[in-house]
């Protein structure tokens, strides 16, 4: 028998399995209530946008949209896609029989926009019209000429058919396919177009949103770095740029993660200017690097050119003692941002909020103004960042919005709860509480009945499908790591009362149901 094919997750992707999925529940839940605890609220964006979306907002010359979005056209009009690129492609036909191929190319490509159209992926307008009747009409001239090939066996015609192919591949190539779709690399730029989209600039005060899911990077998998990962994020957007609002959001960050137990970390912060000064000293770092070009390996080389900011966040050991030596933008920012950044550091302070300035935090988002900021923490190598995030004003107007301020972050959830476990912190959570070790036909109603009681007071209970001997069922129980094991023979059945046993110190008691609930109860609640 042929063996059959194992299945197992994408490279990059992964399953995030018990236990570790009930840490994971843990701190999202905990993110929530400390988030709406500064009135931040839920919003749930589609994890796929329009390609342009994450281009234009993020940046054309970052790693994030030059070379790691998942991008596809919507799947309904694959068969058109690769038709138009199969003709679009052939430059020149040189046997006769690649005539019949071509000519059954270019109709079934006009019947792929008929059928498009028809299913509503393609507008019903004009100019697909007459890309039909254009395929058509040239499908019929190739079959002209095929027959006339064949019938008088000799290769005549071949400048008329080489108009035809160009024409075809042009006509093919016009095709608007619809929105190129990409799932989403980050999600400040989907909130920025939600923002827009449903005029929330009308609504009272800072608009302060949250966000939890995955993101979709095609990256080189390693530990702390995934094709799916997940974050946590939040923006606040409205009229007010107050450096309040950048230190109120670190507040909110850092209690989060004291109340998860990531605590070895450091915050780090900086100020990369805005449109009034940053052009300049993003011309003055050019200049200095072109100085020093040969020195550069080949990335920081060609980003002298495309974003010589990112030069800044390079981590090759031979050129940090040249970026050391670079002009720092802290000296050549203009006065607002000079005054902006020295406030949000006096607001810090305020809060109680260690930090560090580095002059080299530029981040990788071509969207951010002013303040960013990154949380590096421990007990993970090399990717060690579990938070980055900053000021993007103007962000909104550039996505065709309103003029709007904009703050936020995003949580690289893998890597903060990588950091969590492997510091040891990680807190036992609540797993099974009780496990109904019942026996006896007799007894089985009323096992079915106190398992659903229990269940109701909020405790995670185990109730066995099919009779078993009591010591294998609590055997099964102790291997469960149940706390305590419900016993229900013909003994209780009799007495109207239940056996509890604590497996950790085999302590047991009888107890009446009204008994049993109140105990049960009171331990759950601690
Ligand atoms: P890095 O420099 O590590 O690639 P980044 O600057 O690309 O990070 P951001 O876009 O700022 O990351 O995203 C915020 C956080 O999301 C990061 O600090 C990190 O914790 C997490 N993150 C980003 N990319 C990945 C990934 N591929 N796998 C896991 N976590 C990620
Ligand atoms: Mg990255």
């Amino acid at each position: 028998m042929p063996e059959k094919k194992q299945f197992r997750a994408i490279k990059g992707t992964r399953d995030i399995l018990p236990p570790d999925s009930s840490l994971w529940n843990w701190f999202e839940q905990t993110a929530r209530e400390v988030f709406e605890s500064y009135n931040f609220r839920d919003i749930r964006p589609p994890i796929f946008e329009e390609t342009e979306l994450f281009a234009r907002s993020i940046g054309v010359e970052t790693d994030v949209v030059g070379k790691e979005m998942y991008s596809f056209v919507a799947s309904d009009l694959d068969q058109l896609v690769a038709w138009r690129g199969y003709i679009s492609n052939i430059r020149e036909i040189r046997v006769p029989d690649a005539l019949d191929v071509f000519q059954s190319a270019l109709s079934y490509l006009a019947v792929q926009v008929l059928q498009g159209v028809r299913a509503g992926y393609l507008p019903d307008d004009e100019p697909n019209r007459a890309i039909q009747v254009k395929l058509n009409s040239l499908g019929a001239k190739v079959s002209e000429i095929y027959v006339d090939w064949k019938r008088s066996d000799k290769f005549g015609r071949k400048q008329e058919l080489d108009e035809l192919v160009s024409e075809a591949a042009t006509t093919a190539a016009s095709i608007r396919v619809g929105d190129e779709i990409t799932l989403r690399p980050e999600a400040t730029a989907s909130v920025c177009r939600s923002y827009i989209e449903h005029g929330m600039h009308t609504l009272p005060g800072n608009v302060k949103l949250y966000y939890i899911g995955p993101m979709f990077r095609r990256e080189r998998p390693q530990k702390g770095r995934y094709r799916q990962f997940y974050q946590i994020g939040a923006e606040v957007l409205g009229q007010s740029d107050a450096p309040a609002i950048d230190a109120e959001v670190l507040e909110m960050l850092l209690v989060f993660f004291r109340r998860v137990g990531l605590t070895r970390t450091t915050l780090y912060v900086n100020s990369i200017g805005d449109k009034e000064c940053r052009p300049q000293y993003v011309e003055l770092l050019r200049e200095e690097l072109r100085k020093v070009k040969d020195e550069l390996g080949a990335d920081s080389q060609r980003r002298i050119e495309t974003n010589p900011l990112r030069v800044l966040d390079s981590k090759l050991p031979q050129e940090q003692a040249i970026i050391e030596k670079l002009p720092r933008i802290s000296d050549h920012l203009c006065d607002a941002c000079r005054e902006h950044f020295a406030t949000l550091k006096y607001e810090l302070k305020l809060r109680n909020i260690s930090y560090e300035e580095n002059w080299r935090l530029v981040r990788g988002l071509d969207y951010y103004t002013r303040t960013t900021f990154e949380v590096t923490a421990e007990g993970l190598g090399s990717q060690n960042a579990v938070c980055g995030g900053g000021r993007y004003d103007g962000l909104v107007e550039l996505l065709g919005g309103p003029p709007t301020k904009g703050i936020g972050f995003a949580i690289g959830s893998d890597r903060a709860i990588l950091s969590i476990q492997e510091g040891g912190e990680a807190r036992a959570l609540p797993g099974l509480s009780v496990y109904v070790a019942w026996m006896g036909a007799a007894s089985y109603p009323a096992a079915v009945a106190i398992a659903r009681k229990l269940r109701e007071a909020g405790l995670s209970v185990e109730l066995p499908p099919e009779e078993m001997k009591f010591k294998k069922s609590l055997g099964l129980a102790d291997k469960l790591g149940a706390r305590y094991a419900l016993i229900l023979g013909e003994d209780e059945v009799a007495s109207n009362k239940f056996t509890l046993k604590r497996l950790a110190d085999a302590e047991q008691n009888k107890l009446s149901e009204y008994e049993l609930l109140e105990y049960l109860e009171s331990e759950r609640r601690g």
